[in-house]
């Protein structure tokens, strides 16, 4: 890139108060697949190797603030799980970890730019990471329980399966940050069921589905790399509204790392980002 170029970027990002310094383009390291819970339409598997990402922010972070005005979706989506925030306020929320190469990326992308956020965690990575569930909780970020290992049919295995599976989550996280609220579930792949919903608000949990989803697994579709971080900018800024519910995933997802580092700028130009408060069961 021209050094002019480079001057007038740093120049322009300086003004924005939220500019996220470029990452090593060294490529980052991935769990083998041996390690990822069984996982569907929201988490398939990773491409083999991903490429390498170029992370410096891309001109959309200079855009200068606009309005939006444009409503969320509706609020309520399947099986009264909640698609929209209740106010204007957006909610970023990231499943399927806690990794421990992605996680921490994306903690410290959100600490650069001062956003708290959501964090659908699955149970039996909590108990391998739970300095990474401290750090969640200490950084001001909630967490919603997204399951012990993301079977997907979780939900129609009976309401008492589906209780001991969301109990055994939450004693995971208690047993990483005692007494830590976890106010919040979402169902692997959003694949509702009453029974969830059901469960979910006796363990004094509410369900949060999304109305914005950047299907930033989709490598096949969106491509890897680069070509991925772009389409999840472009998808994302292009869906978002006041009350919205980003759906997007911090597990071996460094195009998604990559993608807030450009996007947090300009979401934070427009809205007010916040991790889903917690609630009184519901
Ligand atoms: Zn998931």
């Amino acid at each position: 890139m021209r050094p002019l170029l480079l001057i007038v970027m740093a120049v322009v990002l300086t003004a924005t108060g939220c500019s996220v310094p470029a990452a090593s383009a060294t490529p980052i390291p991935s769990l083998s697949p041996s390690e990822e819970a069984p996982e569907g339409p929201d988490t398939p598997p990773e491409s083999p190797s991903p490429a390498p990402v170029d992370t410096a922010p891309a001109p959309d972070c200079v855009l200068p603030s606009v309005p939006v005005t444009t409503p969320a979706a509706k609020a309520v989506g399947p099986n009264g799980a909640h698609r929209t925030t209740g106010s204007a306020a957006v909610a970023l929320t990231f499943d399927d970890g806690p990794d421990p190469v992605n996680t921490p990326l994306m903690l410290d992308v959100l600490r650069h730019c001062g956003v708290k956020a959501t964090f659908c965690v699955i149970g039996y990575k909590v108990a391998q990471y739970p300095d990474l569930i401290r750090r969640i909780v200490a950084e001001g970020h909630t967490l919603c329980n997204h399951t012990w290992m993301h079977i997907m049919q979780l939900g129609t295995y009976g309401q008492a399966r589906i209780r001991q599976d969301l109990q055994r989550t939450n004693d995971a996280i208690h047993a990483a940050v005692p007494n830590a609220p976890v106010s919040y579930f979402r169902a692997p792949g959003g694949f509702w069921t009453a029974d969830y919903v059901t469960v979910a608000k006796q363990l004094g949990m509410t369900p949060i589905d999304w109305d914005v989803d950047p299907w930033d697994w989709n490598f096949s579709k969106y491509g890897t790399g680069q070509a991925m971080t772009t389409h999840i900018v472009s998808a994302v800024e292009s869906h978002v509204r006041p009350g919205s519910i980003v759906l997007s995933h911090d597990n071996q997802k460094p195009t998604t790392v990559a993608a807030y580092r450009i996007m947090l700028p300009w979401l934070t130009a427009r809205f007010t980002l916040i991790a889903l408060p917690p609630a009184p069961a519901p």
